[in-house]
């Protein structure tokens, strides 16, 4: 008998939670934003009555293992920088010549900023000081990896011309203390757990000005001007704003997720937008409108659905 226990208990498990829709989002490092922002999403969704919705929230490497995992539908849904989204609809960067023509929009969330992390005592000040420096540029399965890349051709350094590192977000504040790293960049709404643990640390840092980014930003319509918010980190050594570039955060499914299942989400979390706001300060400025922007796959139709039945988007003028 005590050799089925296991077995009957999960026979029962299974039984108990027939009713349920089990759903998984693919989030970020712990430390980030994505990861509190799919709890938020988790917490808020499942408290809201009339779905039978279950999610689970997973950690992961960030936007691009994100877009991968949800296209081959092993995550319902990814969190993934806009600028991500574009390229897996492209057909660009990671996703050369492969357009993901499965991907679609659901929402956006908050504004990311591209944010260069250095030690003081590295004398890293500008880009330009990048140069011979031991610098984490992001795991490949991260979005900031993409955004580094892209900032050092543009500045025309090489990669080859610094000690270049592919760590894990979550590990760099530490790295950086240990020694193991001179600067990092991590691209990230603020404030961001990592970021506070990189501030706080003995050994100081600072945030590096990312400028002369014009040719970029021209060649790719998914940056915007931007500036880390320093005063949101109380033991950050500079003051004001650092300028950089950014975009937003979007979450994206598969267009085979079921109609009902996007709708459910969509709505449980658009009519308790409040909630949302107050889970993380990140989250804090969100609003409906803004939520809608950073669409760059087509628009899934459960989450058209709520939108238009919530007047958030004009119906086609010749609709019945
Ligand atoms: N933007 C990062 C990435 O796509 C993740 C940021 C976060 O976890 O908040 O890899």
């Amino acid at each position: 008998m005590k050799s089925w226990c296991p077995l009957l208990f999960l026979f029962l498990a299974a039984c108990g939670n027939s009713d349920k829709t089990f759903v998984s989002i693919g989030t970020g490092s712990q430390t980030g934003v994505y990861y509190p922002a799919g709890n938020a999403i988790k917490k808020i969704v499942e408290a809201a009555p009339g779905h039978d919705l279950n999610i689970s929230v997973a950690a992961s490497g960030g936007s691009v293992e994100n877009i991968n995992n949800v296209l081959q539908k092993s995550v319902t849904f990814g969190v993934a920088q806009a600028d991500r989204q574009f390229q897996a609809h492209h057909g660009l960067s990671n996703w050369e010549g492969d357009p993901a023509e499965d991907l679609r929009f659901v929402f956006s969330l908050h504004p990311e900023v591209v944010t260069l992390v250095a030690a003081v005592d590295s004398g890293i000040a500008s880009i330009g000081d990048l140069k011979g420096k031991r610098v984490n540029l992001g795991s490949p399965g991260s979005g900031h990896r993409g955004n580094a890349e892209a900032i050092l051709k543009t500045a025309g350094i090489s990669l080859d011309e610094l000690r270049a590192e592919s760590m894990s977000a979550g590990e760099c504040a530490q790295k950086l203390q240990d020694g193991f790293l001179d600067a990092y960049f991590y691209t990230v709404g603020h404030p961001a757990g990592a970021i506070t643990e990189a501030t706080t640390g003995r050994r100081k840092v600072r945030f590096v000005p990312i400028e002369g980014m014009d040719s970029l930003i021209a060649s790719a319509p998914y940056y915007t001007r931007t500036f880390v918010p320093v005063e949101k980190y109380e033991q950050a050594v500079q003051e004001g704003k650092v300028p950089s570039i950014g975009m937003l955060t979007t979450v994206v499914t598969h267009a085979d997720t079921p109609e009902e299942t996007v709708y459910a989400l969509v709505k449980a979390l658009f009519e308790n937008l409040d909630d949302l706001r107050a889970q993380h300060p990140a989250l804090g400025g969100l609003t409906a409108e803004g939520m809608l922007l950073g669409g760059q796959a087509p628009l899934h139709p459960g989450a058209l659905k709520y939108y238009l039945e919530a007047g958030l988007i004009a119906p086609p003028p010749d609709a019945p």
